[in-house]
């Protein structure tokens, strides 16, 4: 029984990141446009560096909550089949909890991509509007960020995924940022277990059987215990319906 798992902001919410939309529809106190597109980067190469300079900063301050442990132990004490790990994420707290296989779906904060050759490098202090690649000299380098318009990674290896998920976990996301909000819609499709984690409905909630509503910390590592307890998901009629 495969078991795959979509987290988004909220799932790093009690860690202490902000999540994409908060009630004055500001990331950070930042418009979305402004630091979340190609069109802002190039109309503010600076603040755009700054921007992501600043989460880097924060997020190495951060520790993983409850709900990223809880998933790490999942993927290392199921036994009953595979269990995938995508992330809208670009914080590494899933990684610093314990999870080894993460698959960050929109690009990762400790790394820069080359405008030119698209060669990745691995980013950890504060970076420049002038800093060119090292690897071609010939571009400069940005965050490696999949920003609003841009074609989320590793699409090819999500699909064969979801194509084998036989529960589908989606934690603390809107459900508002495409294709990630199409993947609970597609495995409910192919007869999958759908399963939410939410503060509340999401926008996608109809594609799921079954919703948990409550913070990902608090909900997440009692599901998880009772899942590797009894192995299967039949214990969810009981307590989670
Ligand atoms: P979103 O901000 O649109 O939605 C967050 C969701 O999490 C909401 O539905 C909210 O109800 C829920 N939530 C908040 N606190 C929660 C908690 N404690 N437990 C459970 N659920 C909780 O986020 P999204 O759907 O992931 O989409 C937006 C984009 O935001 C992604 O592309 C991602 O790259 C980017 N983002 C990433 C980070 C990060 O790396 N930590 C932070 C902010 C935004």
């Amino acid at each position: 029984m495969n078991i795959t798992i979509l987290t988004g902001a909220g799932v790093s919410a009690e860690s202490g990141m902000k999540v994409f939309r908060e009630k004055d529809g500001l990331w950070e106190n930042h418009r979305i446009e402004d630091v979340a597109t190609y069109e802002g980067y190039v109309r503010n190469k600076k603040l755009v560096h700054d921007f992501y300079n600043m989460l880097r900063a924060k997020v190495k301050k951060l520790d993983p909550n409850n709900a990223h442990i809880a998933l790490a132990k999942l993927e290392q004490n199921w036994t009953k089949g595979k269990v995938y790990l995508i992330t809208q994420n670009i914080d590494d707290l899933h990684e610093r909890a314990g999870s080894k296989h993460v698959i960050h779906m929109h690009g990762v904060l400790n790394s820069m991509i080359c405008e030119h050759c698209g060669k990745e490098l691995e980013f950890f202090e504060a970076s420049t509007s002038e800093d060119v690649c090292p690897h071609c000299g010939r571009a400069l380098l940005r965050p490696n960020i999949v920003w609003f318009g841009e074609v989320p990674y590793y699409l090819d290896e999500i699909e064969q995924i979801l194509g084998q998920t036989n529960v589908f976990l989606c934690i603390g996301t809107s459900g508002v940022v495409y294709p990630a909000a199409g993947f609970a819609s597609l495995t409910k499709t192919n007869g999958a277990l759908n399963i939410e984690f939410n503060l509340e409905k999401s926008k996608i909630a109809s594609d799921f059987a079954l919703g948990v509503y409550g913070k990902a910390g608090e909900t997440l590592p009692s599901f998880v215990d009772k899942l590797l307890e009894m192995g299967d998901f039949s214990f969810l009629n009981k307590d989670n319906s």
